[in-house]
């Protein structure tokens, strides 16, 4: 497919940037607003269809997570912890943790999950070629454990959602943290490629190991790119196109799910390379160029004005279109001071990945890839319908889907892989209801 021609689908619910994680905590889901403010201001929501997305229903969850674990979350609040002590461990929430109990957390898990979930159901119905949700990519959080500041793993469900038409998914990590939720949950299975590049030893969460490829039907399905402080542009495409181009080779997927965490640039908080936004985008525009029905999720990213930056980039990078580097005036513009530039320079200093040591990465990596039996197929027949049958009608869910900018009018079905299922009957279920928020927005 030409590249000029994917069209785009954008999915944003505005209360999702008004939840708040608490005073001293690194992750700020106002970042998401500020982005989308970015994304409105360079006139970008002119190019592609903008949805407000539906949340989340606890039936869609629990396609991956535990109903303890979600029913747990759907009620504990800040008023009532004290009675959820033994959940709380459990679960690996709480004050204790990384993954704090603040005002409307479920309500939050519900929108960036539905919003990659109509992402998915978007491409499956081949309605659009690129679907993106900036609020998503929380990859840490597994079946029924938070970590890492994720609770629900929309990046998993929303794959599950891309297995029910396409026989195989590539999943993409681009985050400075391992996709450890996403490559959990599909390490026994070869319909799944994940592909994580990330930082390891003594850095969270500590898995990721080169030699961890997967297990049983899914050996050699797991791709891990171990490296260490200091990553430049020049480096991580030189091991992020050959990986990459082999893996197209011999997977084939029908999907990819790229999760653009925006802690890999260059100053994070948290982060530790040195990556500058045309560095991480060029892995959005090498994945972009290969035609693959793709969406594309948010993920970290802890300097917030860089978050921001980033997202709103690679959105017309998506889009095919230039932006000027003077940021436009918009509702968060002091954000960008001193410079109101939107690129961004890397730091002067030593990049601790050595050319022996990416050449080792590469080497390895390629030899794994090379060994797998070629691409897997799988007799659509047998994939279990019970997801289909307890996610809400796609008429329902096309009716909640406002589209709040349509610029060519919807798109025909008109098909795509032929490993598609498409089709289905679809039953009706609950509306996954949505109460106001008031939220405590901080600076
Ligand atoms: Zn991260």
């Amino acid at each position: 497919m030409p590249e000029s021609k994917q069209r785009v689908s954008y999915f944003y619910q505005p209360d999702v940037g008004h939840f708040y994680y608490g005073p001293s905590h690194p992750m700020k889901p106002h970042r998401i607003k500020m982005a989308h403010h970015l994304i409105l201001s360079y006139g970008l929501y002119r190019k592609m269809e903008v949805y407000r997305s539906h949340p989340a229903s606890p039936a869609e969850m629990s396609a991956f997570h535990s109903e303890d674990y979600i029913n747990f979350l759907a009620k504990v609040t800040p008023d009532n912890l004290r009675g959820y002590s033994n959940q709380m461990q459990k679960f690996n929430v709480g004050e204790y943790t990384d993954c704090p109990v603040f005002d409307g957390l479920y309500e939050f898990t519900q929108l960036y999950t539905g919003a990659s979930l109509d992402g998915a159901v978007k491409l499956n119905r081949g309605d659009c070629d690129v679907a993106v949700n900036w609020s998503g990519g929380l990859h840490h959080a597994k079946k029924s454990e938070a970590s890492g500041f994720c609770y629900i793993n929309d990046i998993v469900l929303a794959i599950l959602e891309l297995l029910k038409v396409h026989a195989r998914v590539l999943y993409i990590d681009i985050d400075v943290h391992h996709g450890d939720g996403v490559e959990e949950a599909f390490y026994c299975t070869d319909r799944v490629m994940t592909f994580s590049l990330h930082k390891y030893g003594d850095f969270f969460p500590g898995t990721g190991h080169i030699k961890d490829t997967g297990a049983k039907e899914g050996t050699g399905y797991s791709v891990n790119v171990p490296l260490t402080s200091g990553m430049t542009d020049d480096a991580y495409e030189k091991i992020f196109k050959p990986v990459m181009d082999k893996i197209m080779e011999v997977f084939r997927p029908g999907a990819i799910v790229l999760q653009c965490g925006a802690d890999s640039l260059t100053g994070d908080r948290l982060g530790c390379f040195n990556l500058s936004l045309k560095g991480h985008a060029e892995c959005v525009r090498y994945t972009k160029s290969f035609g693959v029905p793709t969406l594309v999720l948010g993920g970290g990213g802890y300097t917030i004005r860089n978050v921001a930056r980033c997202w709103a980039y690679e959105t017309s990078v998506l889009l095919d279109t230039k932006l000027p580097d003077e940021i436009p005036y918009n509702d968060y513009y002091e954000y960008y001071a001193p410079d109101f530039k939107l690129h961004l320079t890397p730091e002067q200093r030593e990049n601790l990945n050595t050319e022996a040591s990416m050449e080792s990465v590469r080497i390895d990596l390629l030899t794994q890839l090379s060994g797998l039996r070629g691409a897997p197929s799988v007799g659509m027949g047998e994939v279990p319908p019970d997801f289909e049958t307890i996610r809400e009608s796609t008429r329902e869910n096309d009716e909640r889907t406002e589209a709040r900018e349509v610029r060519d009018g919807d798109g025909e079905n008109d098909g795509g892989s032929g490993d598609d299922v498409r089709g289905r009957g679809r039953t009706k279920d609950g509306k996954g209801e949505r109460k106001d928020h008031e939220a405590e927005l901080a600076g």
